[in-house]
């Protein structure tokens, strides 16, 4: 059975389902889910990261969790986290740029949270021999109780989102159902509440229905806002965690910093947007993150947040350009391309540098962050 049928299955046993179910089907079901069975990475695959483009940027994000662990009192012991850690190249370049950092390894333990059990083994081949401590975790529920300095690249956007459109009597949930055979988009019929526990207090504008404001026209020229409870829930969690233990998240991602942008739901395949309901399973499925929620959702009585910067500023302060300089001067014509572009590819606005965006939530003694 493919993916879309047993999705289908469930459709006509229970009714329409929301955009979260199928998101999280899609990308994380045990069997057909896209992240489970392949690795989505590089040229062959369906799209490229930011390590995958260049070693600058993990080494660069390396120097910047060592010296965090500096400003944090250089714990004896440390929990270096990646969430949704990819092929391992980012902790692969991490490790390497802070080996000759006293004491800092020997503090460390690394632990990876990722479901993919395909990716867990690419990492584990990555890494093998790179440091004496790796745990993996299914979530960040199993996290040791230790301070943190966290990384995570390009994974909230694949945190699965629910959408909601509004009508004249509220907001409508869009939910996937079928018709003719064929998956479609439906409002669900009934006006909905929107969950709003999980929407940041200052947010809620209290209009006619009670209802939240300041959805904007999305793709379909309706009004769509998108909420991602599973990321709040994360971010909500590792505040705490570093509001008792200490540390330093830093969060990198595609998205927005203000308001809503409307329907971002998309699909990838073969480095081209593709159909969100075509080919179930094997076409990378995301949507942009709301970095104001985010922080918004990590902002409390104990904890700082630094940014939301756009990433290029961010790398190029943190020495980007310095560290492409030096790489060039000890490679070959073809690297020194690869390593100028890569750079260009990562900090440039036109390119990645704008849309994607860096914030950091650290211990609350940690008041200036460098890059930001
Ligand atoms: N950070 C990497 C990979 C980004 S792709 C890089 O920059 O190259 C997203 C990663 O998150 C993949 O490794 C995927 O398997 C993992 N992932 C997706 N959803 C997850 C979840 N709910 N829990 C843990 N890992 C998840």
């Amino acid at each position: 059975m493919s993916l879309e049928e047993l999705i289908k299955e469930r459709i006509r046993r229970q009714g329409a389902i929301t955009v979260a179910d199928y998101m999280g089907l899609a990308l994380s079901h045990p069997e057909y889910g896209y992240y489970m069975q392949r690795d989505p990475f590089g040229k062959e695959g369906d799209f490229i990261t930011s390590p995958e483009i260049s070693q600058v940027f993990g080494e660069v994000i390396g120097a910047w969790l060592a010296h965090n662990w500096q400003l944090l009192g250089a714990p004896e012991e440390i929990a270096l986290v990646e969430l949704g850690a990819g092929r391992g190249t980012l902790m692969a370049d991490i490790l390497r740029a802070t080996k000759h950092i006293s004491g800092f390894h020997q503090a460390l333990s690394v632990h990876l949270v990722e479901i993919s059990p395909t990716l867990k083994q690419k990492q584990w081949k990555t890494l093998a021999g790179k440091h004496e401590r790796i745990e993996w975790h299914e979530s960040i529920d199993s996290l040791p109780e230790l301070p943190l300095l966290l990384i995570a690249n390009e994974f909230f956007d694949a945190l699965p989102i629910r959408q909601f459109i509004r009508k004249q009597d509220g907001w409508h949930e869009r939910m996937i159902d079928i018709e003719n055979d064929e998956l479609v988009f439906i409002n669900s019929s009934d006006a909905t509440i929107l969950p709003i526990s999980i929407m940041p207090v200052d947010s809620i504008k209290e209009d006619l229905g009670g209802i939240l404001a300041g959805g904007m026209v999305g793709k379909n020229n309706e009004e769509i806002i998108e909420t991602c409870e599973p990321a709040i829930m994360i971010v909500r969690q590792l505040s705490e965690h570093i509001a008792t233990y200490g540390g330093v998240a830093l969060i990198i991602d595609y998205g927005y910093t203000e308001g809503s942008k409307g329907d971002t739901l998309q699909a990838i395949k073969y480095h081209a947007y593709h159909p969100v309901l075509n080919n179930i399973g094997t076409a990378d499925l995301t949507a942009h993150v709301d970095f104001l929620a985010l922080s918004q959702a990590a902002q409390s009585e104990s904890v700082n947040i630094h940014g939301i910067v756009p990433q290029g500023a961010f790398l190029m302060r943190l020495g980007a350009g310095e560290r492409t300089t030096t790489l060039c001067q000890v490679s070959s014509h073809e690297q020194q391309q690869s390593l100028i572009s890569g750079l260009a590819r990562l900090a440039d606005p036109k390119e990645m540098g704008e849309l994607f965006k860096v914030m950091a939530i650290a211990s609350k003694h940690i008041t200036q962050v460098e890059g930001f």
